[in-house]
């Protein structure tokens, strides 16, 4: 099989392909593939133009820094990497960027930055592609205020399974003609076509960041904060941290936090400096432990440790969750979810974007977790829907959320498989993620 796919394209053994940056004990197990690295859409055509004719299963990787397995290839077949996919272009007047999908959102901030334009969203991980940003809506720490992935992209460029090269959307900032068909390939997770170009909007600079550290003695009113501070304005991000994760923050990064007594740590960034200081006296009515403005190198500071948590946890814990809820509703979430856990002795540590209501929950490995964990997690996942939320935020269902996927959206799961037969009829692309 992969000999006659010599003949179409270099071929690649290698392991380090074999995993994205799911955690461990649920990572999906990867069977025998070997990598492509196509170019251009034509080669990806011509690559999937074979596969399909031999009914040979399809996975992409852009960066591989997904948590929900979704780039990871768990049936022999080919694995496409977009790491040669690097062509990008600013069309400064439009304020678009038009980009191969390889590029990292490191390339792709930076190379709007030297044209004197931005692009808000962060993500997380600055060497996720824009791809898999598109593939899994990426969101991360402005959301709150600039949105996730979704409200950049105009157009897209798609090989689909049968080799045809299609264009969805384009060098608009409007579109309202038919289906969208472009915001349905965003968010299918590489399960109904290869995405090879987008046009991806971008944004005047960032005149200016303000920020607060503040402290809080109960993460009641921590929470509590929050809601008010958003009615008054919509500030960049409010990240919440749990005592417990500044502390895993501060080891990884070695940086230091403002100060480490009370249980509910909130760090709040806004676009301008008024909105900081109108926000600090709202903050006072909180009981807050402090409210601390920090200073622009100790604003890095802070952003490094709130960015080494997750790589601190990273071996700690059985899976990073992503449940998204309405922001009044957290308070009442966390607290059942917290009940929950105890219930069933697991250890939970969270922190997160609690401005739009994604918190990542990151339970502890414990001893024969295999036997009462699924459980747990499924009653977890079962209460953000009872709190009008949804299982996932931003990191997709891949193959760690499928089975509640399907058991918590019967109706939309069927459509959603109808649809993928249309795009998909032999089923090639990224079988085992999402169904
Ligand atoms: C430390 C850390 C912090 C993170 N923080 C955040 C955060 O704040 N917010 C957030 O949303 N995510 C976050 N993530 C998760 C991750 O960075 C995102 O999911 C990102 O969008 C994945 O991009 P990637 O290029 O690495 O995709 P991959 O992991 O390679 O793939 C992800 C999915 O996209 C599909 N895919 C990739 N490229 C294509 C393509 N060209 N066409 C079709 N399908 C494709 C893959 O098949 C897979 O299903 C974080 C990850 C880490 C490790």
């Amino acid at each position: 099989m992969f000999k006659e796919l010599e003949m179409i394209c270099k071929v690649y053994e290698n392991e380090s392909y074999a995993y994205d940056e799911t955690p461990k004990p649920v990572a999906p197990k990867p069977a025998e593939f070997v990598v492509v690295k196509p170019s251009n859409s034509q080669e990806v055509s011509e690559i999937l133009k074979f596969a399909n004719s031999k009914r040979i299963p399809v996975f992409i990787r852009g960066g591989g820094t997904g948590l929900s397995g979704g780039a990871v290839p768990t049936r022999r077949g080919i694995l496409i990497s977009t790491e040669k996919m690097k062509e990008i272009e600013i069309d400064k007047k439009n304020r678009f960027a038009i980009c191969q999908v390889g590029v990292t959102l490191e390339e792709l901030s930076r190379t709007a930055e030297r044209h004197g334009l931005s692009f808000p969203p962060r993500p997380g991980a600055e060497s996720a592609t824009v791809g898999g940003m598109i593939a899994t809506n990426a969101g991360g720490v402005r959301a709150l205020k600039f949105g996730v992935m979704r409200n950049y992209v105009l157009g897209l460029e798609v090989v689909l399974p049968n080799g045809e090269i299609i264009n969805l959307g384009g060098k608009t900032l409007k579109n309202s003609s038919g289906y969208s068909l472009l915001h349905l390939m965003v968010g299918s997770e590489g399960t109904l076509g290869v995405i090879t170009k987008a046009i991806i909007r971008l944004l005047p600079p960032l005149k200016e960041m303000s920020m607060l550290a503040i402290p809080f003695k109960k993460t009641e009113d921590a929470l509590n904060f929050a809601i008010e501070a958003s009615l008054y304005t919509t500030p960049m991000a409010i990240e919440f941290m749990e005592k417990k994760a500044v502390e895993i923050g501060e080891k990884v990064s070695g940086k230091r936090w403002v100060k480490k007594e009370g249980e509910a740590h909130i760090l709040a960034i806004f676009e301008h400096e008024e909105e900081a200081e109108e926000v600090a006296e709202i903050a006072l009515k909180f009981d807050p432990v402090d409210v601390f403005v920090p200073s622009p190198k100790e604003q890095r500071d802070l952003l490094e440790l709130r960015g080494n948590i997750y790589v601190g946890l990273k071996n700690m814990i059985i899976e990073i969750l992503d449940v998204c809820v309405p922001p009044a509703e957290i308070g009442k979430y966390l607290k059942r979810s917290e009940e929950l856990a105890l219930k069933y002795g697991i250890q939970l540590i969270t922190y997160g974007h609690l401005g739009d209501g994604n918190l990542h929950q990151h339970p502890l490995i414990y001893e024969d977790w295999q036997k009462s964990y699924p459980k747990f997690r499924r009653e977890l996942l079962k209460l953000a829907i009872d709190h009008g939320g949804v299982i996932s935020g931003e990191h997709g269902i891949g193959v760690v959320k499928k089975e509640e996927f399907r058991e918590f959206y019967p109706k939309q799961y069927n459509l959603m498989k109808e649809i993928k037969k249309v795009f998909d009829p032999n089923g090639i692309l990224n079988p085992d993620k999402i169904f």
